[in-house]
């Protein structure tokens, strides 16, 4: 090839190229490679090619070119290191080069054309990001004990991330099935796991919970939520709550607070009368108790509904709670059996509060929606005796009072002291 052919060849190159000589100048360069370096055309011709690269690798790339003008191979594109090129403007480009040996008039010159790699880099940058990020969320799923499967009810089929067969402790390997889920499933929680997934398709939006056991004996709890996935698809998250489910459950039993009415419970009405017990063996200071049991709470509950039935228990609780003194405390003992434990007072008084608590449960109207319902208690009193052997002989008799009141008419109180 001649020097004028050089020029006329170059410019059919479809990509960037340049003609460097063995004293690293560059011979010839097509309208591509100005372009790419953002040089007037025709100005990189005659250039030292070091200043298309960048200050901190000349010394190293300089080496390279001597030294593959010293051997017979090509570069071809994609292989070796890839290097950054300087544009004139002083910016930096990710660039990959193809290098061939080429004679022009019995000179020995190399001809690299020149691609710019910006697109695969910033493509490798995102796979790299994207590959930490998954394995993060994968870790996060991990930490959280949280798992998604993804049911296609157009291919019938299913698919779940590692951590569902983690959760339900089978080996990963094992075939995604929905199936092998209600398996596990408790028997008394499998029937509501059943129905949900024979209704997969009407039931994003919804939420159970269940516990399953896995191979290994473990019980866990789940609580699984089902929305829409892309496309015809159904989305399930599983989220193994065991440890909370456990912590609520202690806070449950540790707790002595009734959850319905926010009145003390049974745990916290022993604990006061055997207080109040041990006040009275040492100190001789007597404690009243009123106890009272709703009349004919099954008919609210039947002719209005269960949920009536606890709004009137509910209601309830905060009006007796309004005739109370400082000193006294109101306790759910269980279902609809309350009870109230006085200060130091004798039976007159407790009387008083008595007759108080009946009439005005009788006077409230408890209202749900539209529903407006009346109710009656029966109450009982008592005091400790010198003959108690124990703190819960009070109760026996309190209890022996309702049974009198209901037997007498009921909505009434009386005195068994
Ligand atoms: P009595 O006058 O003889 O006491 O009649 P009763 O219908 O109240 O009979 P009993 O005390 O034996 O029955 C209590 C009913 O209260 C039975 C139970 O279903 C209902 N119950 C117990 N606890 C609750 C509750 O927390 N909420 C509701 N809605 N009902 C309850
Ligand atoms: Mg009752
Ligand atoms: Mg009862």
């Amino acid at each position: 090839m001649k020097n004028n052919d050089l020029d006329w060849w170059l410019d059919l190159v479809p990509d960037a190229a340049l003609v460097v000589g063995q004293d690293q100048m560059v011979v010839a360069a097509n309208a591509r490679a100005d372009a790419m370096f953002g040089a007037p055309q025709g100005a990189l011709r005659s250039r030292a090619l070091e200043v298309l690269i960048p200050e901190a690798s000349r010394q190293a790339h300089r080496q390279h070119v001597a030294g593959f003008f010293r051997q017979q191979t090509c570069r071809a594109m994609g292989s070796g290191l890839r290097l950054q090129g300087q544009r004139l403007d002083g910016q930096l480009r990710p660039m990959d080069i193809m290098l061939n040996r080429i004679q022009v008039a019995n000179q020995e010159l190399t001809m690299v054309v020149i691609r710019d790699d910006s697109e695969r880099v910033a493509m490798v940058k995102l796979g790299d990001e994207l590959a930490a990020t998954t394995a993060r969320l994968a870790r996060a799923q991990e930490v959280g004990g949280l798992g998604w499967w993804e049911y296609d009810s157009d291919g019938q089929r299913l698919i779940w991330s590692p951590m569902v067969p983690a959760i339900l402790g089978v080996p990963e390997e094992v075939e995604p099935s929905l199936a092998l889920v209600a398996e596990q499933c408790h028997q008394d929680d499998r029937p509501h796991l059943r129905a949900l997934h024979q209704n997969l398709m009407k039931a994003p939006g919804t939420c159970l919970t269940y516990r399953i056991r896995r191979p290994d004996g473990e019980l866990r709890w789940i609580r699984e939520t089902i929305d829409h996935g892309t496309g015809n698809r159904v989305l399930g998250v599983m989220r193994d709550i065991t440890t909370e489910k456990t912590l609520e459950d202690r806070l449950r039993a540790e707790s002595t607070i009734d959850d319905l009415t926010g009145l003390y419970n049974r745990k916290q009405f022993n604990r006061d009368l055997k207080s109040r017990y041990a006040d009275y063996t040492r100190l001789n200071r007597n404690t009243s108790m009123i106890m009272y049991d709703f009349d004919h709470f099954k008919n609210i509950n039947d002719c209005h509904g269960h949920l009536m039935g606890d709004n009137v228990l509910r209601q309830a609780a905060e009006i007796v709670a309004g005739q109370l003194r400082a000193s006294d405390n109101a306790y759910r003992l269980g279902g609809e059996e309350f009870a109230i434990i006085i200060g130091n007072t004798g039976p007159g008084d407790a009387r008083k509060l008595a007759e108080r608590v009946r009439s005005s449960v009788e006077a409230a109207r408890f209202r749900l929606g539209d529903s407006i319902v009346r109710a009656t208690v029966s109450l009982g009193i008592s005091q400790f005796r010198a003959s108690d052997t124990n703190f819960e002989d009070i109760f026996r008799r309190a209890d022996e009072a309702v049974y009198q009141s209901k037997s007498a008419s009921r909505n009434t109180v009386r005195v068994v002291a």
